[in-house]
């Protein structure tokens, strides 16, 4: 078993390797790279990250296996190659693909993810789980954003690989990501034994949105301080820094992340019509269920207050109202 994750390592170490020569000595690669720099990638950004290119052809990390005498029914079990159909063979998995090596915190390639240049689908392929390679617990680009996590007690949590890159070349060098995944309490519960805050900054679109939603309680219940960073017109981290640039995305995207209380009551601000009365009630009421789950009733004041300048409520008609829903929510226990 220990021998088994061993060589599977090694196994990955070398396709990196070689995916890394491709991109850079084949004229296949220099599409590639050339993809890459239309994406805003310094060469220094890909040797950083180890990007490499995975070629068209059917045997080339498996015939580099094969002849080091890799075992490949393991390395299959890993994902990097595929049995064939009539048990004849093996043959490579990932084909004419960008890829993305994944690291375990020691820095270890576990697994690949695989983003295709055209319209290819699916956009990115990633190595399936294996006895290295555990989504629900791996975050990619852990092993280098480390030490400053550590350091700062904070964390930026984005969607995507290209979004840490980018976010790193911005000087966000505390950024990790899930990789195709949802957050999961274990991945909350390891984020939490490095740093006491994290700031969300998933995609603009609905499903960045609704994941950040979603991540709040599972970050919260492992005891982090979140804020949410909002992304306007649908733009995901790495679509921002290429329409606005580095330095407005540190300055108004992250540095203005909101505490979760915030992005709770504007993500349910947007399904009322608040010129209508009814609904600007129902939303009031809404607002003050959110703010009633507050623990700390210094918060709790003043996310009242403000509710109360906006909708020229009187604070003690608001009060009232909150300790009402705590005393119900008390019954409920
Ligand atoms: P790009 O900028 O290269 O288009 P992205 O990161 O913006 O990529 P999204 O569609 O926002 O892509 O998806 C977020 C993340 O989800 C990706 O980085 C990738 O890890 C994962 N993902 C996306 N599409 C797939 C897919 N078809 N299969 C597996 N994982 C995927
Ligand atoms: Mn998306
Ligand atoms: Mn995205
Ligand atoms: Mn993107």
């Amino acid at each position: 078993e220990h021998a088994d994750r061993a060589k599977l390592i090694e196994a990955h170490e070398l396709a990196g390797k070689l995916y890394e020569y491709l991109l850079h000595n084949t004229e296949q690669g220099k599409e590639a790279k050339q993809y890459l720099h239309a994406r805003g990638m310094t060469d220094k950004l890909i040797e950083a990250f180890g990007i490499g290119y995975a070629p068209s052809r059917w045997d080339t990390l498996t015939n580099l296996l094969d002849k080091k005498q890799f075992p490949l029914p393991l390395v299959e079990q890993g994902g990097l190659i595929s049995a064939k159909q009539d048990g004849s063979g093996y043959v490579d998995k990932f084909r004419d693909r960008v890829m993305f090596p994944i690291r375990d915190w020691k820095g270890h390639i576990i697994a690949f993810g695989g983003r295709a240049m055209g319209d290819v689908q699916p956009k990115y392929l990633n190595s399936p789980e294996s006895m290295l390679f555990h989504k629900s617990r791996t975050l990619y680009n852990l092993h280098a954003a480390r030490p400053q996590i550590r350091k700062s007690q904070e964390l930026v949590l984005f969607e995507g690989y290209m979004d840490v890159i980018r976010a790193w070349e911005a000087g966000v060098h505390i950024g990790v990501a899930t990789m195709g995944t949802a957050l999961t309490p274990e991945h909350a519960e390891a984020i939490r034994r490095l740093a006491e805050r994290v700031v969300v900054a998933y995609d603009g679109d609905n499903a960045g949105q609704s994941a950040a939603y979603k991540s709040i309680p599972l970050l919260e219940n492992a005891g982090c301080n979140v804020r949410i960073a909002m992304l306007p017109n649908g733009l995901d981290p790495d679509e921002y820094i290429s329409a606005h640039g580095s330095e407005r995305f540190v300055r108004e995207v992250i540095e203005t992340a909101v505490p979760s209380i915030k992005y709770k009551l504007f993500y349910y601000r947007k399904n009322y019509k608040l010129q209508e009365d009814g609904e600007k009630l129902r939303y009031i009421q809404q607002a003050l269920r959110l703010i009633a789950g507050l623990t700390s009733p210094i918060e709790r004041e003043h996310y009242v207050r403000e509710l109360c300048s906006e909708f020229h409520l009187t604070f003690e008609s608001a009060m009232q109202n909150l300790n009402e829903i705590r005393l119900q929510a008390e019954k409920k226990d």
